[in-house]
């Protein structure tokens, strides 16, 4: 069985990116519209469920081991643009989990800086240059008192470049937040790449989130502001997140607060106060992702439970298929 790992299964398959000749430029991770229905036939068309019905038997209890489902994270534009399309063709309806921020003008910039990587560098390590030039600082003792984290990362996701994990060792632990964005925009001024224009052709509009209702796919939460690590707000900016999430979708698909029922985790990160949370706000669904490098101190295993559905990274799959 393809999605087998310690004799569990997952039953949600997650996308992220795609690519095609135009605005979505080919990045780390993304597919094409042809890898798309390649992937599709290798996972089976006849394992792969609607969303409503996939959430009908998962409350019955009565999904069988080889029945998945497809979700898309984060409201971009190239869901719409790329994927969509092909799920109409083929008649699958899915998951389309957002944080909402970004109907309020401010998206996650993370889509920006990745825009900004790939389209204005001509290697990724062209990039890390760039941004050590920029930041300026002293990194040698840093990258030493860290040599035998590089080389564990290195050896658990052997898919990331010493380079990758420097950089995200980096941005991660060495900068805040604060100081990693700052060192992103001042790299943005220097290559006069105005990130605001590009808005629209990257992130979801309020239209597409109706489009995707009225098509019967499902729209679900996924935080108000995408947070790297929920779990560490307090109960009640957990419950901040959720609600404004929930309130939002809500008003721009004109539908009450009870008819929408699933969600995935931002990350992958959540605690106990956030199960309470989604249950207080009656969500009966909910997706989680398992471990990448990103999410390692959020790490979780597989167990299903109705809020916390394992779900498979569209990237391992790819690297099975070829
Ligand atoms: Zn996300």
């Amino acid at each position: 069985m393809y999605f087998n790992q310690n004799n569990k299964f997952y039953h949600g398959i997650m996308f992220h990116h795609f690519h095609d000749n135009g605005i979505h430029t080919k990045g780390q991770g993304s597919i094409d519209k042809d890898d798309f229905y390649k992937m599709i036939n290798f996972i089976g068309r006849n394992n792969i469920l609607d969303a409503d019905v996939f959430y009908e038997k998962f409350k019955n209890n009565n999904l069988k081991d080889n029945e998945v489902c497809l979700s898309f994270d984060d409201a971009i534009k190239c869901q719409i643009d790329i994927a969509l399309p092909v799920l109409e063709e083929l008649k699958i309806k899915s998951f389309f989990f957002v944080y909402t921020s970004l109907f309020e003008g401010k998206p996650d910039n993370l889509e920006f800086f990745r825009y900004f990587r790939i389209n204005y560098f001509k290697s990724i390590d062209e990039f890390y240059d760039n941004f050590y030039k920029v930041l300026d600082k002293d990194l040698k003792s840093f990258f030493e008192k860290n040599s035998n984290k590089i080389k564990d990362t290195k050896i658990k996701f052997p898919f990331y470049s010493i380079s990758d994990i420097k950089f995200r060792l980096v941005r991660d632990f060495f900068l805040t937040n604060v100081q990693y964005e700052d060192t992103m925009f001042s790299m943005f001024k220097e290559k006069q790449f105005n990130h605001k224009e590009y808005s629209k052709k990257l992130f979801f509009q309020k239209n597409d989130l109706q489009t995707l209702d009225n098509l019967g796919h499902i729209v679900g939460l996924h935080s108000h502001n995408h947070p790297t690590l929920l779990e560490k707000l307090s109960y009640d900016e957990q419950k901040n997140e959720y609600e404004k999430n929930l309130s939002l979708i809500s008003s721009i698909l004109d539908k009450p607060k009870n008819e929408i029922k699933s969600m995935s985790h931002p990350c992958g990160s959540y605690n106990a106060d956030t199960l309470e949370i989604l249950k207080e706000l009656g969500i009966e669904l909910g997706f989680k992702q398992i471990m990448s490098i990103e999410t390692e101190k959020g790490m979780k295993k597989i167990n299903n439970s109705f809020l916390e559905i394992a779900r498979q990274d569209h990237a391992d799959i790819f690297k099975r298929m070829n």
